[in-house]
């Protein structure tokens, strides 16, 4: 076995390649970019070696430069990762001849994988299925659209060198083929530098199922059973499960056994995947499932872990075993799946803006602290820590969360406790949006097939899933508790002494998804606390209770309770709280303005305007005889009215202002002689 590695990517693929090379007591060198000088990777590293700069050209592609540090630094074995240069057959052949050991497949075995044409053509002649379609050298345009014809719409054009989603177009007619195949490869040639494609016919509705397999260099070959990951926004994949649901035993072998050809027939070496593309005509009927083969990606897979949960095996170690020579740890016979696991990729996106990736810092980053989680049954591999930057120069990925049960039904409720239990401020992620598809019909029942996202549409975008009234309430409750700790006198933060003022009120400014609310706080004589929250929809009302709950606080209001938890963070110039609830987060802007302006008396009998705005009405006139508590004036502010009551006992001297009237805050709205 190898003393010492580097691993010659970042991220939390680094780290979960260092973590498994600790483990077996392999010392790791780990290279890093500019702006990764304080990366996790780095430091869970033994040691680390800048390569330049933030780029990836001019830092983690730079391969002369990476093998320069393995040789500087005595490593014996490069881990190449995912992405970056795990399948550039170059760079495992200048690793040979620099004397390391690439930890991947032969050279030839990622040359023969690499374009996707050129393995469809090796895989028809080892009789493994392919999807329909035109896979030859010839690109004649004439060509391509007579046999885009023929197949029958609607078509696929794939970029033979694309990944990542990148590079495919569907077409839907004969005459918008020229169109699409001209665009194909524009794309194809800027991203890839190579524009030649493919064109196969586009499955309806199909599920994405693919088969991990491991070859060592004593001619062994196995397949360590299936990952479905048909859940897919712009063809790249959100959610992976394992094994897929529906699938039967004899399906499986037959899968199974069709990727170990594959395998065998470009001498495959250590871990690889080999992808199929599933036609199914019912989502419960498994005998209509027809598979075809869509690529082999000759590397260890983002979704590695699915399979790591439900075969208890390590694939890293594995690797590392085959890398070194030893023959595979176990023989396919031996190989069992245990109940049902699922990742979720989470991702700094805005789902709800095209899934747009977004940069920004981590300010709170509290990975799932459910039950499960000390029984080693939902695991974080991640590349970040709090305080860490997603920045604009490397993948959107923040972290995978993943889950294992022993039914799907249970890994399911233990995903949406994990991600309920993720908390993230300081960039937009997708895991709301993970939430709502694990909750649809479609992911709970298992319907699974590459367009669930485009099919459950309605129930995953723009949904808000706590509500105004909720989410302000658990605002309130927040500045309550945190000022009450703090003990900086506010008057709602110590009962003594005010109770003597009888009611008073406070005020809070809040904007939710672009409207304006306000939320008026009253202490009552009784000592609760009444709020009222001014929804569009008519106000919410009610006692608010809150109590301490570890780092949480357990709130109820109008008939709900929960545990929430709140985090301030300035965007600009806006004071943003993101509340964390187990049924959903979401944030809310909290007006600075009348946050703390809630005083609606002072000593003296002065009456003064707790907030701008205008006087509705008063309900006493000059002479009057008032008790504490009594209504006096109501104003109206930010969309709701405030009624303003005395303060004390005492009689109305005057009316400063009459209805209608523009008041600014702080202005004297009555003279009352106590
Ligand atoms: P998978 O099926 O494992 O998700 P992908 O082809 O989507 O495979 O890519 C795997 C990961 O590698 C993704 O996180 C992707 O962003 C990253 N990746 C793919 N190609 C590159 C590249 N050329 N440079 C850097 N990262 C890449
Ligand atoms: P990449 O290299 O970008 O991963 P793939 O060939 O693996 O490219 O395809 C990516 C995704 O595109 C698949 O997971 C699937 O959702 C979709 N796809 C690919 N081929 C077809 C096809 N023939 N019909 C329908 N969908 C397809
Ligand atoms: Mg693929």
């Amino acid at each position: 076995m190898f003393k010492k590695i580097l691993i010659a990517n970042r991220g939390e693929i680094a780290c979960r390649v260092a973590a498994t090379a600790r483990r077996m007591g392999i010392k790791t060198v780990a290279v890093y970019s500019d702006a990764d000088a304080q990366a996790k990777h780095v430091q869970v590293c033994d040691e680390a070696v800048h390569i330049g700069g933030s780029a990836p050209k001019d830092s983690y592609l730079r391969w002369e430069r990476i093998l320069q540090a393995a040789k500087d630094t005595g490593a014996q074995a490069v881990h190449p990762g995912y992405g970056f240069l795990s399948e550039n057959e170059e760079f495992a052949k200048a690793c040979a001849a620099a004397g390391l050991v690439f930890i991947g497949p032969p050279a030839a075995a990622i040359l023969a994988m690499g374009l996707k044409a050129q393995s469809k053509q090796l895989m028809e002649k080892a009789g493994v299925p392919l999807v329909p379609g035109y896979h030859a050298a010839d690109q004649d345009p004439a060509l391509l659209q007579r046999e885009a014809d023929s197949m029958g719409y609607p078509v696929l054009i794939k970029a033979s060198a694309g990944g990542g989603g990148k590079g495919m177009r569907i077409v839907e007619a004969t005459a918008d083929f020229a169109d699409a195949l001209a665009s194909c490869k524009r794309e194809a040639i800027n991203s890839f530098g190579d524009d030649a494609v493919l064109v196969e016919k586009y499955v309806q509705r199909p599920r994405h199922i693919e088969i991990q397999v491991f070859g060592d260099t004593h001619g062994n070959c196995v397949y360590l059973f299936e990952r479905d990951c048909s859940v897919q926004r712009r063809h790249q994949k959100v959610l992976e499960e394992a094994p897929a649901p529906g699938m039967t035993e004899a399906l499986r072998k037959q899968m199974g056994e069709a990727a170990v050809a594959a395998a065998k027939a470009v001498n495959y070496v250590g871990a690889g995947t080999v992808e199929f593309i599933v036609e199914q005509t019912g989502y419960d009927q498994p005998e209509s499932m027809k598979f075809y083969f869509m690529e082999m990606n000759t590397r260890l897979q983002v979704e590695h872990p699915v399979t790591e949960a439900i075969t208890g095996l390590d694939l890293v170690e594995w690797q590392l075993r085959v890398a070194s020579g030893e023959p595979l740890p176990l023989k396919q016979e031996q190989l069992r799946i245990h109940g049902h696991a699922i990742e979720a990729r989470i991702c700094a996106e805005n789902p709800d803006n095209n899934f747009l990736p977004v940069t920004g810092s981590l300010q709170v980053y509290r990975k799932p602290v459910c039950s499960s989680f000390e029984r080693g049954d939902v695991r974080v591999d991640d590349g970040v820590r709090e305080g860490d930057s997603i920045s604009p120069f490397y993948d959107s990925m923040v972290a995978k969360l993943i889950v294992h049960g022993d039914t799907r039904a249970q890994a399911l409720a233990r995903l949406d406790e994990a991600l309920s239990q993720t908390r993230i401020v300081g960039l937009t992620t997708n895991v709301q949006f993970l939430r709502h598809i694990i909750r649809t019909d479609s992911f709970a029942t298992a319907k699974l097939d590459t367009a669930l996202i485009q099919r459950e549409e309605k129930a995953l975008f723009a949904q808000e899933p706590l509500g105004l009234a909720l989410t302000a309430a658990a605002v309130v409750a927040n500045t309550l508790h945190h000022e009450r700790t703090l003990k900086d006198g506010d008057p709602f933060s110590s009962r003594d002494g005010w109770r003597a003022y009888g009611v008073a009120t406070r005020k809070f400014g809040f904007v939710f998804h672009g409207a304006s609310y306000a939320a008026v706080l009253t202490y009552a004589h009784d000592a609760s606390l009444q709020l009222c929250v001014a929804d569009a929809d008519g106000d919410v009302s009610g006692t608010l209770a809150y109590r301490e709950d570890g780092d949480a606080l357990h709130i109820s209001f109008a008939g709900q309770h929960t545990r929430v938890q709140v985090f301030h963070h300035r965007e600009g110039h806006e004071d943003v709280a993101h509340v964390f609830a187990p049924q959903g987060a979401t944030r809310i802007t909290v007006v600075d303005a009348l946050a703390h302006a809630g005083e609606v008396q002072e000593a003296g009998g002065r009456l003064t305007a707790p907030m701008p705005g205008k006087v509705v009405s008063f309900s006493v006139k000059a002479g009057d005889i008032v008790k504490a508590g009594q209504p006096l004036a109501v104003m109206e502010a930010m969309k709701m009215e405030h009624t303003i009551a005395a303060p004390t006992d005492g009689e109305v001297l005057e009316l400063l202002f009459a209805p209608g009237d523009q008041v600014a805050e702080g202005e004297e709205l009555l003279k009352l002689k106590v």
